[in-house]
């Protein structure tokens, strides 16, 4: 049996020095079970936005804010490690010639000493560029992974850590580096492989990497979850775990519907669709690297780690119910876009996308009859200005307060009589754009956001009355009644 295992961490798992701990535990527990795991970290919650602001500040010439971001992230991680040394010696405080506490403080000074370093240049020179961008974000993880893993080691892991920046080699688009996967294999055999043979626990930082030359590169936001699968796939784990603050993947939001189940088994198209779609556990595409390589990806809870979580894999297993899980996305905006001058000439639909581009706004959902456009898109501020563009081309109206309803499933391929079951469930909805994506795996609307509540218990009710045990958590939901 394949005992190697990723265990990646997010940031709320990280989060205060009693989120570091339990994170200990729950990698003891993989240890004391005869696994082999590598762990991968996020920054604590919250830095890499702090770090981005910092950046931005500096590079607006306004130098002395900056800094006090990072004074500010200097005094948590400091005060984070005093509270590990406090709780891991079984004293309120530490002592004061505790020589572990002093040397974590010792390195935590010179790193951010080295990202104030860079602030000042920033501020003086006026221009952020990625790369230096990348440069600043990256002590987040830097940080945390050395910090975790002298947190790891006081609890009594055998835990070493290991510079991410050494093993995940990328290309040099910085903010959203390729990774070069034959290199990082070849590096995680120098750098991981031998700690792990000697029966040590690697503790590395997620979502930076540098280039072959050994710049300073980072993997897109979220990105730790692509580390895990990359470091999953270049050392064939026998499976990679993705511990969040949620049970793993639900049939549907539990704060809109309380009668939401866990997803005990999901494809990796049915994840990725939900992503897409708004439901927040982890975006697929950084996955697929595992998957390709049929390595099981499991998301569970680290504040309920008994809970055993969702499970994705390759392809999906057979199941009684037509959808998995019903995803909802509010905040959204209808933009009908009624071509009365340019009738059916073509080239109508690359015009009214040439806006869109123009603005960088992505477009969700898109319906079409021979004379309009119907578009659904983030309500943010820039529609005025893309509308103003638009009526340019035809007569355009918008209104906001619009729910997207995106229900899942691999199973309604092929079948007949589903969409009816959909539509008479939420009979009474206004219903205000259809449609169902060529993947075949999705059948979404959108409604009024007031009604989205609704809408979904009235689905789920219609379709999760009686789930199958194979799939769905049945258990949970039998003692929460009991
Ligand atoms: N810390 C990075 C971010 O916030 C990467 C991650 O958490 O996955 O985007
Ligand atoms: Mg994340």
């Amino acid at each position: 049996m394949n005992r190697l295992v990723v265990m990646k961490f997010g940031g709320t798992s990280v989060e205060d020095a009693p989120a570091i701990l339990r994170t200990a535990q729950i990698v003891a527990g993989r240890v004391a079970k005869g696994l082999r795991p590598v762990v991968v970290v996020s920054a604590m919650a919250k830095v890499t936005d702090l770090l981005i602001s910092a950046a931005a500040t500096a590079a607006r010439g306004d130098r002395a804010s900056a800094l006090a971001i990072t004074e500010r992230l200097r005094i948590r991680h400091k005060d984070t490690a005093t509270q590990i040394a406090a709780k891991t010696s079984g004293e309120d405080q530490p002592s004061p010639k505790d020589a572990q506490l002093l040397a974590t403080h010792g390195w935590m000074e010179a790193e951010f000493d080295g990202l104030d370093e860079i602030l000042r240049g920033l501020a003086a020179v006026g221009e952020l560029t990625p790369r230096i961008s990348d440069m600043v974000v990256s002590y987040g993880e830097r940080v945390s992974s050395r910090m975790i893993a002298e947190a790891f080691a006081r609890t009594g892991l055998n835990a070493v850590h290991v510079n991410a920046r050494q093993c995940i080699v990328t290309d040099a688009q910085h903010g959203k580096a390729i990774p070069q996967d034959a290199l990082i294999e070849q590096r995680l055999k120098e750098h991981v492989a031998p700690h792990l043979a000697d029966g040590r626990v690697p503790v590395m930082g997620g979502f930076i990497g540098s280039t072959e030359q050994g710049v300073t590169t980072t993997l897109g936001r979220g990105g730790s979850d692509f580390t895990a699968a990359l470091v999953g796939g270049g050392i064939d784990a026998g499976a990679i775990e993705i511990w969040t603050d949620v049970n793993g993947i639900m049939t549907a939001d539990p704060r809109m519907c309380p009668d939401a189940l866990r997803v005990r088994i999901i494809s990796f198209e049915e994840a990725a669709e939900l992503a897409y779609f708004g439901a927040k556990v982890l975006h697929p595409a950084t996955i697929l690297p595992a998957v390709r390589k049929n390595i099981p990806v499991f998301v569970l809870n680290s504040k309920n780690a008994e809970n055993e979580g969702t499970r994705i894999t390759a392809l999906a297993p057979h199941c009684r119910s037509p959808f998995k899980s019903i995803a909802v996305k509010k905040r959204l905006t209808i933009m009908d876009v009624v071509a009365s001058r340019m009738l059916m000439s073509h080239g109508y639909l690359r015009s009214i996308f040439e806006v869109f581009d123009r603005h960088k706004c992505p477009v969700d959902m898109v319906s079409t009859s021979e004379v309009s456009v119907s578009l659904s898109l983030d309500s943010n501020e820039k529609l005025p200005a893309i509308a103003a563009d638009l009526s340019k081309l035809a007569d355009v109206k918008y209104e906001g307060r619009k729910a997207l309803v995106c229900m899942v499933g691999e199973n309604i391929r092929g079948q007949n009589g589903i969409a009816a079951r959909v539509f008479q469930a939420i009979r009474h909805v206004n219903l205000r754009m259809i449609s169902q994506g060529a993947s075949e795996i999705n059948m979404s609307f959108m409604i009024e956001e007031d009604d989205a509540e609704e809408a979904v218990r009235s689905l789920h009710r219609e379709f999760f009355s009686d789930p199958d045990p194979e799939i769905f958590d049945v258990e949970a939901a039998r003692a929460a009644r009991a």
